[in-house]
């Protein structure tokens, strides 16, 4: 129970994710819902659908190594 859920007035029709902004539905819809995690961490094989996990783990959990990302491509 939790008001506050309440205030995000966009949804996705696919998974039903609420969104406050259209814009980050939009994006949902076209870059992360139904895709495959394009980009993986070259070091474990990590995979988010967004970048900025994956640098944040690499730095974290392989401080010793370069940080880029593998880019799938799907
Ligand atoms: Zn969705
Ligand atoms: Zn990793």
């Amino acid at each position: 129970m939790n008001a506050c859920d309440k205030k995000k007035p966009f949804q996705c029709q696919k998974c039903g994710r609420g969104f406050t902004l259209k814009r980050n539905k939009d994006r949902h819809v076209n870059y992360e819902c139904g895709h495959e995690p394009r980009f993986q961490c070259p070091y474990c094989g990590l995979r988010s659908k967004q970048t900025s996990p994956v640098y944040a783990h690499i730095r974290k959990k392989h401080p010793e190594e370069e940080v880029f990302i593998f880019d799938m491509k799907l």
